[in-house]
Order: C-alpha cells, then sequence, then structure tokens
C-alpha cells in the first residue's frame, strides 16, 4: 500500500519520505500516540518503502505494493522484516533473543534490516536493555521502529536515542466518511464510532458498535440516580467490577460521560457527544450540577485514566469517583 493510500497522518508521511529522499532516516524511530490510531499501518508501509523492489524506484519514495518485497512484508515473511508485539504475558528472553538476534546479520535481501517492534513500552529489564543495546549502536542498514500508545513508560535513556513521530487524532468528519465508504453502517452507528474513537480510524474500523453500547449501558448504570442513592449498593458493584477487571473500561465511560456533561453545559456542539442517545439524563444531570463540580469530576475521571499504567488501586478510584458525583447530586445526603 502506498503512502497515499492511508488516510490522514500527512505531516508523519511528509516527513518520512522527504527523510527517506535525502537518505537521512534514522535507525530508531518511535512512533507514538493513541491505540488503534495509525501507527502500525504506517510502519508497515514505511518498512515496505525502504525495501520496495519497484524499477526504476519511486520518487518521492514509496511502496509500490505489488513488487515481490512489499508483498513479503505485507503477508509477514519478508526475511528482512520483522514484526515483535511485546506482550506483558510473554516470556522476556523470547522477546529479548529475538531482538538480539534479528539484527545478527547483514539484509539477505532488503536494502534495510527492519524490525518493527509493537508495544514497546510493555518491554520488561531484560528485553529492554537488549533493545537499548541494539540501538546504541545500531548495526549497518538496520531500523527499528517502537511502536507505543504510552512513550512515558519507555525508559528515558531509549526514548532519548530515538527519533520521535507523534500520531495525531484525525478529524471526526474523516473518520465518518471512511466509516461509511468501507462499512454498511446507519448514520448513528457511523457517528457513534467516530465520536467514540477519538479519531482513532483502525479503532473505528473494527470496532462493533452494538457491543460498546452494550458495554456502556452497563457502566453507565454507575451514573444514575438509582446506583447513586445507596453507599454500600456503590461498594458492591465497584468491587464486583474490579473483580472482573472492567474497571479501566469502567473509567474510560465515565470520562466521556463527564466530558459530555461539560459539553452540555456549556452549551457547546452536540454532534460531538459521545452519549448522545441520553441526553435526557445528561440534561438532567447537567442541570443538577454547577459547571464548576462537573469540571472537578471530569478533571478527577481524567487524571485516573492518566493513573492507569501506574499500579494505582482502580477500584479505590472509582469509588473515590462516584462518591464526590452522589455528594454533589445529594448535598444533604452526603
Ligand atoms: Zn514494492
Amino acid at each position: 500500500m502506498p503512502f497515499n493510500a492511508i488516510i490522514g497522518h500527512d505531516q508523519p508521511k511528509r516527513f518520512l519520505q522527504a527523510a527517506m529522499q535525502r537518505d537521512r532516516l534514522a535507525h530508531a524511530l518511535l512512533f507514538h500516540g493513541d491505540e488503534g490510531i495509525g501507527k502500525r499501518l504506517v510502519a508497515t508501509v514505511l518498512a515496505q518503502a525502504v525495501n520496495c523492489e519497484a524499477v526504476p524506484p519511486l520518487d518521492p519514495p514509496d511502496a509500490c505494493g505489488v513488487c515481490r518485497s512489499c508483498h513479503q512484508i505485507e503477508i509477514g515473511v519478508h526475511p528482512d522484516v520483522t514484526i515483535i508485539t511485546a506482550t506483558s504475558g510473554k516470556g522476556e528472553t523470547e522477546e529479548t533473543r529475538e531482538i538480539e538476534s534479528r539484527f545478527i546479520y547483514r539484509p539477505l535481501v532488503g536494502v534495510r534490516k527492519i524490525v518493527i517492534l509493537n508495544n514497546a513500552d510493555l518491554l520488561r529489564q531484560e528485553a529492554a536493555n537488549a533493545l537499548l543495546k541494539t540501538i546504541e549502536e545500531p548495526p549497518p542498514d538496520s531500523l527499528i521502529i517502537l511502536v507505543s500508545g504510552r512513550p512515558d513508560s519507555l525508559l528515558a535513556t531509549i526514548r532519548s536515542r530515538c527519533q520521535e513521530i507523534r500520531f495525531a487524532p484525525l478529524p471526526l468528519e474523516t473518520v465518518k466518511t471512511t466509516l461509511r465508504e468501507r462499512r454498511s453502517l446507519s448514520e448513528a452507528d457511523a457517528q457513534f464510532l467516530a465520536v467514540v474513537s477519538g479519531g482513532r480510524l483502525g479503532f473505528a474500523l473494527e470496532a462493533d458498535a452494538e457491543a460498546l453500547r452494550a458495554e456502556r449501558a452497563a457502566f453507565l448504570q454507575l451514573v444514575s440516580r438509582e446506583s447513586l442513592e445507596s453507599i454500600a449498593g456503590l461498594f458492591a458493584i465497584c468491587d464486583a467490577i474490579g473483580k472482573s477487571e472492567q474497571a479501566e473500561a469502567a473509567i474510560g465511560w465515565l470520562a466521556a460521560w463527564f466530558r459530555d456533561l461539560a459539553r452540555v453545559k456549556v452549551g457547546g456542539d452536540r454532534d460531538r457527544l459521545i452519549n448522545m442517545d441520553r441526553l435526557e439524563e445528561l440534561d438532567a444531570q447537567a442541570a443538577r450540577l454547577p459547571l464548576e463540580r462537573i469540571l472537578e469530576l471530569s478533571t478527577f475521571v481524567e487524571s485516573m485514566e492518566r493513573g492507569l499504567d501506574r499500579n494505582l488501586n482502580k477500584v479505590l478510584l472509582l469509588e473515590a469517583l462516584l462518591l464526590r458525583l452522589r455528594q454533589f447530586l445529594q448535598p444533604k445526603a452526603a
């Protein structure tokens, strides 16, 4: 797939093509941005463009998408291009060995030996050290592309040696138009997925609107009037969410709820509400809360979201948030 077939991300694409044209592509790149935004896709196309066998070579450098090399990379069998996806469960030694072994030999057939390392922030000690060694003394003709949704969790020594490329969310309209072109969705579903995705096209193309709505409905019960009535009841629900390891999802949906509340309260653009189909409840709750309270809750839940990758107790955070909401909604009961 050539670069111009990738929707959005014009800046990273232009930067990479210009670097290739001047033969100044760094040995280590860090692609960072939200999950499902398109980092992996651009990394794959870059690997194809670097090793493309089109004659004459494309100008500006690009992936023809049809030569043997482009095809092999696309189906994951190119001898010089390896894609490793770090997971928190995978054996550390295995990842270390993969990183070290991939760079021992010169490229077999391609121009450069390339490793794309997805979820680079999940590498643990030993593997991260192997990676650092590789990046500090890059073998000639090598290219390592780190892909991460949480670059702050990378070792500073690794990060500082990489050329960073940030991937920004796509505009809502672009996501919506692409969804309509590529998936047969109702207008309401296309709008819902575009807003929920927050500009992450890859996520929007894969997501199941029905399943997401069901998940949201389950978690939004937490902020319903009935749930907030009993503290014991709230604790029981939070506990159950914690046990089923769904606290992260719950926090995500609650963050969206409070962002929506703030938008409704200040009379913002309603097309951007994630909970557009719950307008009645949003309006009712917004009417009962002063703006500064809504902003306080919204800031609190957003700091919870940012703290998720640190080992904070998610259930306690969830309880603290809901108690605060309860207190704001029922000042006398608190
Ligand atoms: Zn090609």
